[in-house]
């Protein structure tokens, strides 16, 4: 059986006891996972302070920025490798895992390599009453030891978002993944050693949260600040644990994200759109559309357009190129989606596609399938409406108004991302600049530019990243001010 270790001080070490990795496309173990003790998340924080006080802490940009272009590389030469973890670990269909994972793997460290290259440093010209002058500038310096906790959804993507800018900054990590989805972490270790990054800069330890290697990163005291990508309700766990020791925290959540649809919109896009958005990776990106808003005129015939299309959709094996739906990432995942569907049920929807468990052969007759769901006729008020299912389904609702579609819209407690459809520029600007989320996309989803801010308002997170934001947030930065008195005055 193959064997997932902890990466710590540049070594492969065993943990305190095993757990299983398990395939959800098939329900059957892949591999073997060593779980961190407590000591061990300690030596991997020990070792990240020692790195951070050597030579890595003390390292000029353009060799941090030529480290991670090694990193980039070697990602992609192993791109094999990283596809196949990634797909025994997410069952997600290798036209996607091929597309966007395992390519944004990479480019995370190519694109925040060129970030730091390129960052200007902030600076002000003050004039003092005495005619002198001050110049001040900020320096971006290392904050430390970063601990990084990721989730299962985007494994390689979400940890190297976060990963490469803290080591572009000069710090060192203790990352640890999801328990679901432990395959292309380790690789990422093996990666990191085959480059050369000097030892204890990046750590990886495997295990869970509570009582388990996150608890152990996110409590001690030797960590300077705390990136994490997951659910609100273990953000929240996680901000009561850095408050402790006053620790900075940058936090990406949950979503119960709308895409408002407008009756003068493109049509056939909006239909594609709202598909990809709704399905992508079996329902299970944050930034998913889980609630529909469709202007009247339009209303019935997008209805109907969605569910011809969900039945194009096509379940199997994930390796298979023509497979467009995964599977769940667990069983307890799958549990929890099928009880909101009967929660939808018992709550007044009405079921217009999928809402059951699809019957397949073979391997994969085990696997945590989920049919793509359309439901229609449920109430603002209704909890499938309000919580965030992480799955395989959108609800679809009719809006008369524009005024109408914005107070819809942002009629939730999450603030992560929205979509406008529509061809009129000023409906597009104004509701897109109307939504209280972090990002607004228009005729579009899911397009980034890794230079632009991301994150959330409201439940969906605390903080920007991306661009500067992520230099600034894995920085200590100290402003210089010098007094520059005027000719021939001290
Ligand atoms: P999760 O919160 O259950 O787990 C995420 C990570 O946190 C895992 O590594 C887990 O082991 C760890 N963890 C759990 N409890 C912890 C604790 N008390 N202390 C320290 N670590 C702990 O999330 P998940 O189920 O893996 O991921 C799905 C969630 O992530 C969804 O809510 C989704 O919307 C969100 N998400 C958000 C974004 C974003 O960019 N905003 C991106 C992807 C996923």
């Amino acid at each position: 059986m193959k064997q997932y270790r902890n990466f710590i001080d540049g070594r492969f070490v065993d943990g305190i006891r095993r757990f299983a990795d398990i395939d959800p496309a098939t329900g059957r173990q892949v591999a073997e996972v060593h779980e961190a003790g407590a000591a061990q998340v300690q030596a991997a924080i020990a070792a990240g302070r020692r790195a951070v006080q050597g030579p890595w802490g003390r390292s000029t940009v353009t060799e941090r920025a030529a480290m991670l272009y090694r990193i980039a590389d070697e990602i992609e030469r192993r791109f094999d490798d990283f596809l196949q973890a990634e797909i025994e670990d997410t069952g997600k269909p290798v036209s996607l895992a091929s597309a966007l994972d395992i390519p944004r793997g990479a480019a995370n460290f190519r694109v925040f390599a060129d970030i730091l290259k390129t960052a200007p440093l902030e600076s002000f010209r003050t004039d003092l009453p005495d005619g002198a002058q001050a110049l001040n500038y900020a320096v971006r310096k290392p904050l430390g030891v970063v601990g990084v906790i990721s989730p299962w959804n985007l494994p390689l993507l979400l940890l190297t978002w976060k990963v490469a800018p803290a080591l572009a900054c000069g710090n060192a990590v203790v990352a640890k993944p999801s328990e679901e989805t432990p395959g292309t972490a380790t690789l990422l270790a093996e990666v990191m050693q085959a480059v050369g990054l000097p030892e204890g800069v990046f750590n990886l330890v495997h295990g869970f949260g509570p009582g388990s290697a996150g608890e152990f990163i996110t409590t001690d005291p030797g960590i300077d600040a705390i990136t994490f990508t997951g659910e609100s309700r273990t953000g929240s766990a996680i901000m009561r644990a850095a408050a402790e020791h006053v620790r900075p925290v940058s936090f990406e959540l949950g979503g119960k994200n709308a895409a408002v649809v407008f009756a003068d919109c493109d049509f056939k896009a909006a239909v594609d759109g709202v598909m990809r958005a709704s399905f992508l990776n079996t329902g299970q990106v944050c930034m998913c559309s889980e609630r529909v808003y469709v202007q009247r005129p339009v209303y019935d015939a997008f209805v109907k357009a969605l569910a011809g299309r969900v039945g194009s959709l096509r379940m199997g094996d994930p390796r298979d190129a023509a497979t467009t739906h995964g599977p769940l990432s667990s069983a307890e995942h799958r549990r929890k989606v099928l009880d909101y569907f009967d929660l939808a049920r018992e709550e007044g929807a009405t079921f217009v596609a999928g809402g059951g468990v699809p019957a397949l052969s073979g391997p994969f007759s085990d696997g945590h399938w989920v049919e793509p769901t359309i439901i229609t006729g449920l109430p603002e008020t209704a909890r499938c409406q309000r919580e965030e299912v992480f799955g395989p389904v959108c609800h679809v609702a009719p809006f008369d108004t524009e005024q109408e579609a914005i107070a819809l819209a942002n009629d939730t407690s999450y603030g992560l991302a929205a979509t406008v459809w529509t061809r009129d520029l000023d409906t597009a600007h104004r509701v897109a600049q109307s939504m209280r989320v972090g990002q607004a996309w228009v005729n579009s989803w899911f397009l980034r530019d890794l230079r632009t801010p991301f994150g959330g308002s409201g439940l969906s997170g605390v903080g920007r990243e991306g661009g500067l934001h992520s230099l600034n947030f894995y920085s200590d930065i100290t402003n210089v001010c010098i007094r520059i008195p005027a000719a021939g005055k001290r």
